[in-house]
């Protein structure tokens, strides 16, 4: 009887096997430490405010709440910590959904200066507390078209926009900009004059819970999960997000759409 394979056929088999179980391997590896860190980081994140809360509840219970002084001041704290501790949850529910794939895009044709200028107006008066400026850049307000899912679309720009005023400046500006890069496909751009990035960190912010300065980070109350919502919602587009950034000059985030065809 004829063998069907030769031997070094056999040991090429042989050899691919192994190398894609060592592939595997290697997979289960890294989502495992990938697992790990995060539930260390979200232990983390979850005792941080929860902490905070018990101290300024125990320092009232054990007689602050009759000084007048600061009374107000521990409870407005607390309510401060738990409002930041439903954030995170909120956040968490979101990033759980899209990474399990739960969330479907439905997408809808609509124009992307208007979605922008409804989440300029969203966030109007957060920004007019540090006197930030919005805008649509020059050259860049004829209607453009996309296809996408508004609502999901409207979280991008909710998240990349609130950075630009949580990172920007006092009397700073953030600015919109749209462009056609050919015919099937927008790329929006958010930029600011803000604090900005030193290059080591911009490969990272796209990371759940990756932040350049923890503590600004918190004290402004972030989460550290609104950019990993972003990249996840414009992959799901099957589009790209990318960064670039300069220590105290600012930021630009860009994302790219489709435009909707007649
Ligand atoms: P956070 O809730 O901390 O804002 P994000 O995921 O939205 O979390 O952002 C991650 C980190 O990226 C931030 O903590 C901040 O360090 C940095 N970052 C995001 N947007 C900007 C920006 N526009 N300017 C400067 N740094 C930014």
């Amino acid at each position: 009887i004829l063998p069907s394979k030769t031997i070094e056929e056999v040991s090429e088999d042989v050899e691919k096997w192994a190398s894609q179980k060592r592939e595997e391997l290697e997979n289960l590896r890294k989502n495992e430490a990938f697992r790990k860190e995060f539930l260390l980081n979200l232990s983390h994140e979850l005792k941080t405010p929860i902490f905070a809360v018990q101290g300024y509840i125990h320092t009232l219970l054990d007689g602050a709440i009759d000084d007048p002084g600061v009374n107000r001041m521990f409870l407005k704290n607390a309510t401060k910590n738990i409002d930041r501790l439903c954030r995170l949850l909120d956040d968490l529910d979101e990033i759980s959904k899209l990474e399990i794939g739960e969330m479907s895009v439905a997408p809808d044709d609509f124009i992307i200066q208007d979605l922008i200028k409804d989440v300029f107006d969203t966030l109007s008066l957060k920004a007019n507390q540090k006197n930030i400026k919005f805008q649509i850049k020059k050259g860049c307000e004829a209607p453009i078209r996309v296809w996408a899912d508004k609502e999901k679309i409207r979280q991008v720009l909710i998240n990349l926009i609130d950075n630009s005023i949580k990172y920007g400046k006092q009397d700073g500006s953030t600015i919109a900009s749209i462009y056609n890069l050919d015919d099937k496909t927008v790329l929006i751009e958010i930029s600011d004059d803000g604090h900005g990035m030193a290059e080591e960190h911009l490969p990272r912010v796209f990371e759940r819970f990756y932040r350049t300065d923890k503590a600004r980070s918190r004290d402004i109350g972030g989460t550290g999960l609104g950019l990993a919502i972003v990249k996840h919602i414009v992959e799901a587009h099957g589009q790209n997000i990318t960064v670039r950034s300069k220590l105290e000059i600012g930021s630009t985030f860009g994302f790219t759409l489709q435009t909707a065809k007649d």
